[in-house]
């Protein structure tokens, strides 16, 4: 068969205008099976949005807006600038954060007139529309966006704490982050020892707590370290977890520590592998103290509201690699057009194609596994646990499979794609690793398969 013209088709394909085309051939339907069928080659992502209802439709557009506004300009360069400590003060990132304070992304996880979410979005899982802010963050800038989902992360035991000192916190600093002038939160449960152990119960079960609160008369004081905290270099307030004196992590208790507070020192923050526009914390606590209103939730109740803010923070987390592996084909795509290999264009390689589409498929297949655990009014933990590990295991695939793609030109730091393979390598990581998220999908249905295995034991 003759080739058309490059401009007329891609190799292996017939024009859209060909009578063999699908545009033609749907053209050709009755009227009556329109309903049932019809070709819109448009794009994808807006073919996606308006699946949404109208107020998520809106939520989606503001935000990608701006994500490529304010964030996408400068993903590389906050990624190639020297590493900096703790006490430099860091004008680029805070002038991000107080751009996004202003567009309502660092209050909008409650509606109006307590947060800047849309009320008409109340009734939807507030999973939902995390999800799909990560997403579009993630798309423009990991470090960026970890830096504004961080606070969100921070944020969330507030909220589930049930308390009304703490819901009033959270909507002053809501008000602050919406005039321009962030109050930044950060959620702190990692520790030098204890990364998996605080994070499932089995592990948690034998594990000798290094942060340990001290009772004293209005309070207690805290001492240990904490590690790897996003955001933790510049948090107004964190949300510390610690076991109280002589006790397991059975009596995890979770307390609000300014970082003003006597005895609070960031020691250092990490140079990582990716996201370094967030920074990783580590958090010196020297006999802190947090009076009786500073704590999270009641004595012994910071296992719960752990759990609960990883259940909710683990789809968020999938979404972000959704974005990776969407900006990851995005770029592939772009570079298979614009490259030649002798005197054909990339795309026309009809493997090529072959490897565009499952890297299409893939990315589709995870946004849709999120969006349905999502829709949930509440996430599930089988849900969120395995939308985390396979969504994540699926951002790292497309992003290798992508490098593959542009050869000597993904090496390149200006081509990005190195980046988000950088990047959405951390995911895999953070909120629990991926295997720590496998075993979270059996620890929820082990109900039912004891159910199965009955008094009998195993059949
Ligand atoms: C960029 C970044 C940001 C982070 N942000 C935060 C934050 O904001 N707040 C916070 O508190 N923490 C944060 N963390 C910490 C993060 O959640 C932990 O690093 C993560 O849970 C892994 O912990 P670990 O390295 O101690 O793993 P470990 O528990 O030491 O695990 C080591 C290995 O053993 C495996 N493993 C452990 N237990 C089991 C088991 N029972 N069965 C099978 N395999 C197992 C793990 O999967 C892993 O492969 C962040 C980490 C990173 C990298």
């Amino acid at each position: 068969m003759r080739e058309l013209p490059e401009r007329h088709a891609v190799a292996g394909h017939v024009a859209a205008g060909d009578p063999l085309s699908p545009r033609r051939a749907f053209d050709g339907l009755s009227r009556l099976a329109r309903p049932l069928i019809r070709y819109r080659p448009e794009d994808p992502w807006e073919q996606d949005t308006a699946t949404l209802p109208a107020p998520l439709a809106r939520y989606r557009r503001r935000v990608r807006g701006f994500a490529e506004r304010e964030l996408a300009p400068l993903a590389l360069p906050l990624d190639a600038r020297p590493h900096h400590g703790p006490d430099e003060p860091d004008h680029e990132v805070r002038r991000v954060l107080r751009a996004a304070g202003r567009a309502g992304l660092l209050s909008d996880p409650l509606p109006r007139p307590l947060g800047a979410g849309d009320p008409r979005l109340a009734l939807t899982s507030l999973a939902m529309t995390q999800a799909l802010k990560t997403e579009e963050l993630a798309a423009a800038d990991g470090g960026l966006m970890l830096l504004i989902c961080a606070h969100s992360l921070g944020i969330t035991p507030l909220l589930l704490s049930g308390e009304l000192r703490h819901l009033r916190r959270v909507v002053r600093a809501y008000r602050a982050c919406e005039r321009g002038e962030p109050q930044v939160f950060a959620f702190a449960i990692t520790e030098p020892a204890a990364g998996s152990d605080v994070e499932e119960g089995h592990g948690a079960a034998g594990y000798r707590p290094g942060v340990r609160a001290r009772p004293v008369p209005g309070g207690h004081r805290l001492s240990g370290r904490k590690v790897f905290i996003s955001g933790g270099d510049l948090a107004d307030e964190i949300v510390v977890f610690a076991a109280l004196e002589g006790e397991g992590m059975a009596s995890w208790t979770a307390f609000l520590v300014p970082r003003t507070a006597s005895g609070f020192r960031v020691a250092r923050t990490e140079l990582k592998m990716g996201m370094r526009a967030s920074g990783a914390a580590e958090l010196e606590l020297a006999d802190v103290f947090v009076p009786a209103a500073g704590r999270v939730g009641p004595l012994r109740g910071g296992w719960a509201i752990n759990r609960a803010t990883l259940n909710l923070s683990r789809l968020p987390v999938a979404a972000m690699a959704v974005g990776f592996a969407r900006a990851a084909t995005d770029l592939a795509l772009d570079f298979a057009c614009r490259f030649r290999l002798g005197r054909r264009r990339l795309i026309d390689f009809q493997d090529v194609q072959l490897e565009l589409a499952d890297m299409i498929a893939e990315t589709q297949a995870a946004r849709a596994m999120v969006w349905a655990a999502a829709r949930r009014p509440q996430p599930l933990q089988r849900e969120s646990a395995a939308a985390k590990f396979h969504c994540t295991d699926v951002g790292a695939r497309v992003a290798t499979r992508a490098m593959d793609l542009l050869g000597n030109h993904a090496v390149l730091h200006r081509e990005r794609v190195e980046k988000i393979f950088r990047d959405v390598r951390l995911t895999q990581i953070f909120e629990g690793t991926n295997q720590i998220n496998r075993l979270a999908v059996i620890e929820d249905l082990q109900e039912s398969i004891l159910a199965r295995i009955g008094d009998g034991g195993p059949r």
